[in-house]
């Protein structure tokens, strides 16, 4: 089971390149993309310092991103070497399914511009945090999947949690949202710098 955002599609060059390009109209500086892995230890007050957004302008800023983010769903390019991975993954009969706390709709639009969407089972999606573990949980029944067989690869320290909470074991990987050094503070079961390692993991489940 797959989260997508940072994991599958690579929602943080385009999340960074929206809200750069709405920088002048919010009045905060923008972040040069070279600059953004620097800034992936810092918790959201220190990054609202760190831009010099002012803080009542927030909420806005918050919306407009996410319905710029959906409006491109389609058009986010995949992480580097993922979409070869899900191909051999699928060849070799792995049944794959996405998780995650975006639209289904959005996912399956990304999907398909790559021509991914007959490699899953399902994609679910939606709601809150809180939900994500409770949306593997459901995924292994429907699937009827044993969650010793399973396991959920994600890029955010709450992929772990949400992991842990269905009992399946977790997939930490470097290339999104949350930096090496925080996944490793949660000690995921496996923690992997490169879409080719998710090959040797699958087949030793
Ligand atoms: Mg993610």
């Amino acid at each position: 089971m797959f989260d997508f955002d940072g994991t599958l599609a690579d929602s943080l060059s385009a999340l960074v390149a929206i809200t750069n390009r709405l920088a002048p109209e919010f009045g905060f500086r923008p972040t040069p993309l070279a600059e953004v892995e620097a800034l992936k230890g810092l918790t959201a007050r220190q990054l609202i310092r760190h831009s010099g957004i002012p803080i009542l302008k927030i909420p806005a800023l918050l919306r407009r991103v996410r319905a710029e983010l959906h409006q491109y769903s389609a058009t986010i390019a995949p992480c580097a070497g993922m979409p070869e991975i899900i191909r051999a993954l699928s060849a070799q009969d792995h049944r794959l399914a996405v998780i995650t706390s975006n639209t289904p709709e959005a996912v399956q639009a990304f999907l398909a511009t790559h021509q991914l969407t007959d490699c899953f089972l399902s994609v679910d999606g939606g709601g809150t945090l809180f939900r994500k573990g409770k949306l593997i949980a459901r995924c292994l029944e429907q699937h009827q999947l044993a969650a010793s067989d399973a396991v959920y690869v994600g890029d955010e320290v709450r992929d772990i949690d949400a992991a842990r909470f269905a009992g399946v074991r977790a997939v930490s990987v470097t290339w999104g949202f949350n930096s090496r050094a925080a996944l490793a503070t949660m000690d995921p079961d496996w923690l992997v710098d490169e879409p080719n390692r998710l090959l040797a993991i699958a087949n030793q489940l």
